[in-house]
């Protein structure tokens, strides 16, 4: 049996191992996804297992992007860039990082027709997601890009080919009109339903609002998006779009669009339904 699986600290809620088994279904490919929980001392020890079983790819999340980068052979130029890998292939047991967070953000603008070419954008947050999410905007032509961050002075580590502006929360009120805003902070992300990382009024500066969480399906920031007749697009293609490029990845082959849009559609019934 192929392996695959998902590695950190807390998966009971993840719903990787549905979504991988559909791409693999898919794709007709044979393999089981299973969700790896271990601590942080025990890293180390799961990569060199993993290679020991002959493991085709893992994928990491929270909290162990970063920390697994130093157990593997080979870093992307696009994981390098963003400090962190949430995808490994183990190919003639060399380990290989990726970050397909990064393509799947791109994934989700396409499959929704956001041009961010030239384009205004605004990002919440300053961790992982929003590195990947900055580093895809500033390698794909974005005009102007603008940081929120709660410790907005202390930021130093998002070193990027262009110099952006880092604001605390307090000066969105007198920033000018922008095109997007990207929602990379777990502010309204289920349990928390009611919390909205902006003000109502600051929305109305934008076009598109895109909310990384796909938990709930809207959150209270896309729900005000709504009411203001904004484009308003959840987290939940960029999860698929994840996934679909870690399987690209260690499959070595490209999946078609229709596999993937049959995948969301499925998906989205199968956890908004
Ligand atoms: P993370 O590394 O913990 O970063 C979250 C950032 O949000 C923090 O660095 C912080 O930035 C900000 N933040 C945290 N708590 C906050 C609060 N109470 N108020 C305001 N800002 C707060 O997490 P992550 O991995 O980047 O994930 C962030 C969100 O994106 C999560 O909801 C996650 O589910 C979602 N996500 C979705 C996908 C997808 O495929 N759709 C992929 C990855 C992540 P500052 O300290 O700079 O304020």
């Amino acid at each position: 049996m192929r392996i695959y699986g998902l590695l950190g600290e807390s998966l009971k809620h993840s719903i990787s191992p549905m979504i991988h088994s559909l791409i693999l279904k898919g794709i007709n490919e044979e393999g089981t996804y299973e969700l790896y929980e271990v601590e942080k001392q025990e890293v180390k020890n799961s990569i060199n297992k993993f290679k020991e079983l002959g493991a085709v790819g893992v994928n990491v999340t929270i909290p162990y992007k970063t920390e697994v980068m130093k157990y593997l052979d080979k870093i992307s130029e696009e994981a390098k860039k963003i400090g962190a890998v949430n995808t490994i292939c183990f190919k003639n047991k060399i380990t290989i990082g990726y970050n397909t967070d990064y393509t799947g953000f791109g994934m989700l603008l396409k499959n929704n027709d956001i041009d961010i070419y030239n384009k205004k954008a605004l990002v919440l947050g300053s961790g992982g997601a929003a590195k990947s999410v900055i580093a895809y905007l500033n390698d794909n032509g974005i005009g102007e890009l603008t940081i929120v961050s709660r410790g907005a002075n202390k930021i130093e580590d998002i070193h990027y080919k262009k110099q952006y502006d880092i604001i605390p929360y307090a000066e969105i009120s007198k920033l000018e009109n922008k095109d997007i805003i990207i929602n990379c902070t777990p502010c309204g992300m289920y349990p928390s339903v009611d919390i909205c990382p902006i003000e109502k009024g600051s929305i109305a500066k934008f076009s598109t609002v895109v909310d990384l969480i796909y938990n709930p399906k809207e959150t209270l920031l896309l729900k005000y998006a709504k009411e203001l007749d904004k484009k308003a697009v959840n987290g939940l293609y960029m999860l698929i779009g994840q996934a679909v490029a870690a399987q690209e990845l260690w499959h070595d082959r490209k999946i078609s669009s229709s596999i993937i849009n049959s995948i969301y559609e499925r998906v989205k019934v199968e956890k908004y339904d």
